[in-house]
């Protein structure tokens, strides 16, 4: 509970609707797509970048956490009020302030989901490139402050590719404004881009401005299947190492198809070992051009069959069917483990290895779906958090395939960000140097350490 001082003090600002701590409310906002829990105080929900600055000039005068929040979809425990406090949560700040498609550029709430912002920018002809899985439901503030990938991230970038500025209110209260509507600015350093991914330890993004696309003029989708998941590997590394560059690349094994049909029943192919799901697009001849490239490529390595999408239902159909993927594990175990490891592209065959290597050592239910093009893997493993002795091979499990990641050169995380998941795993991937680096921005930037608290910085 919040000092009754306090409690008045939001409730004056924000009014008794939008300040909530009543118990089975708060419960709803304890956690995420994650495996953790802890209980806020109070979640409230701002509307204006004033009423956020009023919130944090009381917050940081009383020393209460505030943690940020979207739609809670993080899956590393990043919107989890650690130690407790304030959650803030953004969904009621989600309108399009403006749609520049002449100069390209958007300004948005943090709140607007990712997917009502490429419904209102595809009748225009343009399009914002990060597409999480989760487009149609996570936001555009959790998508920078976790910097958000996505299937077509592979030839178009992530979301800090695409952030021209943002208003951020410190923890002190203080509002100031980073970057600009210009595709390029070099006036002073790139805050944008510290931002982007610092998980709402540094600020809360109250507006932000996007760079958005035209429309390429086709795409043509493909679904390759082969009998040996080491080939569907090698044929991505290929691919890629080869100089073409496909919108997407995403693996998905067995297990994964298996999921996917037994849930959604979509045509996919039962008896492949592993499957790529490609995408291209620009001009007909540049698609036509690249198309054949891959068909070559992946007949060198066995492909087995390859489906083209003949229109846009088949191409709804073959991405419906990727994108239930995550879900589906939920029907073969209570709980699912889904984590993002990195390796350079070339590394993708001996990263797969090592996977069902580490998770077979385990004896455990194991999938491995990634967005393979650019070495983003998501094993995830399916398990039951209450059988204790289970749960401890998860757990050496997956320090396994972090170590395993580390000693081929690649990262903890490609996407999914750090949060409460991978804190402890940093130390593999960044020296103590630079983590000391990291902790000397935060202290200068919230000295009383009340933004997103226990988290990994
Ligand atoms: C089925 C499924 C599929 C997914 N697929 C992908 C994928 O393909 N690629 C990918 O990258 N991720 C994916 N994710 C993970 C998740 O959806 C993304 O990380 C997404 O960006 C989180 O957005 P959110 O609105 O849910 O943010 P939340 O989970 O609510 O918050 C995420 C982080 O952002 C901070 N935050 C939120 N708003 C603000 C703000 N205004 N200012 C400062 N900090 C803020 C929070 O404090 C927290 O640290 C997937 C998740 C699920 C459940």
């Amino acid at each position: 509970m919040l000092d009754s001082a306090v409690k008045n003090d939001l409730v004056t600002i924000v009014g008794e609707d939008r300040y909530i701590d009543q118990i089975e409310i708060l419960t709803c906002y304890s956690y995420d797509s994650f495996l953790e829990e802890s209980m806020p105080d109070a979640v409230i929900f701002p509307l204006t970048t004033e009423e956020v600055s009023e919130i944090m000039q009381v917050a940081s005068k009383s020393g209460v956490p505030v943690t940020a929040r979207g739609a809670g979809t993080s899956v590393c425990g990043a919107p989890i009020a650690a130690e407790h406090g304030i959650v803030l949560c953004f969904s009621k700040m989600d309108k399009i302030i403006d749609i520049n498609t002449r100069d390209r550029h958007v300004i948005v709430q943090p709140g607007l989901i990712n997917g009502d912002l490429q419904r209102a920018l595809a009748p225009l002809g343009f399009f914002f490139p990060p597409d999480p899985g989760s487009m149609n439901f996570s936001t555009i503030g959790g998508n920078v402050a976790l910097n958000a990938g996505g299937p077509r991230c592979l030839k178009y970038g992530v979301t800090v590719d695409y952030v021209l500025g943002m208003q951020v209110v410190l923890a002190s209260g203080k509002i100031v404004r980073f970057g600009s509507k210009n595709i390029k600015d070099v006036t002073g350093y790139n805050f944008t881009s510290l931002f982007c991914g610092s998980e709402g330890t540094l600020g809360l993004v109250t507006e932000i401005t996007l760079r958005v696309v035209p429309q390429p003029e086709t795409t043509q989708t493909l679904l390759v299947t082969f009998d040996n998941l080491d080939n569907t590997a090698q044929a991505v590394s290929d691919v890629i190492g080869s100089g073409i560059l496909p919108v997407s690349m995403e693996l998905m094994d067995k297990m994964t198809i298996n999921a996917i049909e037994d849930s959604v029943q979509l045509g996919l192919p039962r008896e492949a070992e592993g499957s790529l799901l490609i995408e291209v697009d620009g001009s007909r001849e540049a698609c036509d051009r690249e198309r054949e490239q891959i068909i070559e490529k992946v007949q060198e390595h066995g492909a087995v069959s390859i489906e083209e999408a003949q229109n846009q239902e088949d191409r709804d159909r073959l991405w419906a069917a990727r994108r239930a993927a995550y879900g589906v594990f939920a029907k073969i175990a209570p709980d699912i483990l889904s984590e993002d490891v990195t390796v350079p592209v070339s590394k993708v065959p001996d990263m797969i290895r090592k996977i069902y290597e580490i998770t077979g050592k385990y004896n455990l239910k194991a999938g491995v779906l990634a967005h393979a093009g650019d070495g983003n893997m998501h094993p995830l493993i399916c398990a039951d958090r209450t059988n204790t002795i289970e749960w401890m091979r998860v757990e050496k499990a997956f320090r396994e395939i972090f170590v395993a990641a580390a000693s081929l050169d690649g990262t903890l995380s490609g996407e999914h960000g750090i949060g409460l998941a991978k804190a402890e795993f940093l130390p593999l991937v960044m020296d103590q140097n630079s983590r000391d680096f990291m902790s000397l921005i935060k202290n200068a930037v919230d000295p009383d350490n009340i933004l997103n608290p226990g988290k990994f910085v």
